[in-house]
């Protein structure tokens, strides 16, 4: 090894070399009385020049000018939030696939929603698409409206398309990386009730990283829009815990003041009785009517009629 391997700083030679002599000229300058004059560079009148000599005598001009400070700093902030936002396209994407839209309405929005069947479902869609442009986002969540979308008799109206459509818009209408992104969840109440049934038989592994049912219930009410579909649609064996469980749920975000969007196949009539209302039991039914009080759109492939008032 030999000994620059090991750190070894050469004796400085003399007489010093021109290398030397420079290095010396950088070291150990002297600072003098500031200079004042217009800046260079924008004009600004009347700004500090710092003033160095240095050793070989040479004398260097250190411009104090906020302006130009302000605007180099404005330039590096523009640059960097650019350097950020390049990567918004990725994070959309995550957080589209972290709502829980299935797979197969992951293109279902508002551009190709079949429009023109009928003038009352192009008005529910007018009503979604400015739920979904009104929505707050960077905002507080609490007190924002709640929407309720059914329809009695036909199916395959495009009600779920349209709660996936807001969804997709929210997430579209994201565009400063410097705000947090819109926390939406949609869930189907049949696909809540198999997962939360498949948390039951986890295997003790499983149950160590899985989500079991009071994480499932908590994700959904704490997020910032819970969108519930297909409310009712198929019944259950055990209708008490069905009816329990959606009450935390709807209970959870009444109580916190969040925004709710359900659709259902059930008039709200229908709704009380699946919601397990009939006895002293109707706090969730309660809710959502309270909820959705202005909010209650009927979308049938003939009628279309929006309720402003209570059933
Ligand atoms: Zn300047």
């Amino acid at each position: 090894m030999t000994q620059r391997d090991e750190g070894y700083i050469p004796q400085q030679r003399h007489p010093p070399s021109d290398v030397d002599r420079w290095l010396a000229s950088i070291w150990n300058p002297t600072k003098l009385d500031p200079e004042y004059g217009e800046c260079p560079d924008c004009g600004r009148k009347e700004i500090e020049f710092r003033v160095w000599r240095l050793r070989d005598g040479t004398i260097k001009k250190y411009k104090d000018c906020p302006d130009c400070i302000a605007k180099h700093d404005a330039e590096r902030e523009a640059e960097e939030k650019a350097e950020r936002s390049a990567d918004m396209p990725r994070r959309r994407r995550s957080a589209r696939i972290g709502t829980g839209i299935p797979p197969r309405f992951m293109q279902k929005d508002f551009s190709n929603f079949d429009r023109g069947r009928s003038k009352e479902i192009d008005v529910a869609f007018d009503l979604c698409w400015q739920y979904a442009e009104e929505y707050p986002i960077g905002k507080k969540v609490e007190g924002y409206r709640s929407l309720y979308i059914y329809s009695e008799q036909s199916w395959g109206v495009g009600k779920t398309h349209l709660s996936c459509a807001i969804a997709h818009r929210i997430l579209d209408r994201w565009q400063d990386i410097d705000t947090a992104c819109p926390r939406v969840r949609w869930v189907s109440e049949p696909q809540l009730f198999s997962k939360i049934e498949a948390s039951f038989n986890y295997t003790w592994e499983d149950k160590q990283i899985l989500p079991n049912k009071d994480d499932i219930i908590n994700d959904l009410i704490n997020t910032d829009l819970l969108i519930l579909d297909d409310v009712g649609k198929e019944k259950r064996q055990d209708p008490r815990f069905v009816q329990r469980t959606l009450f935390a749920i709807i209970n959870g975000r009444y109580d916190r003041d969040y925004p709710m969007v359900i659709t259902a196949n059930l008039s709200p009539s229908l709704l009380k009785g699946h919601l397990g209302a009939g006895g002293t039991d109707e706090a969730s039914y309660d809710r959502i009517l309270e909820m959705t009080e202005r909010q209650r759109i009927v979308m049938d492939g003939q009628s279309y009629r929006r309720y402003s008032e209570g059933t």
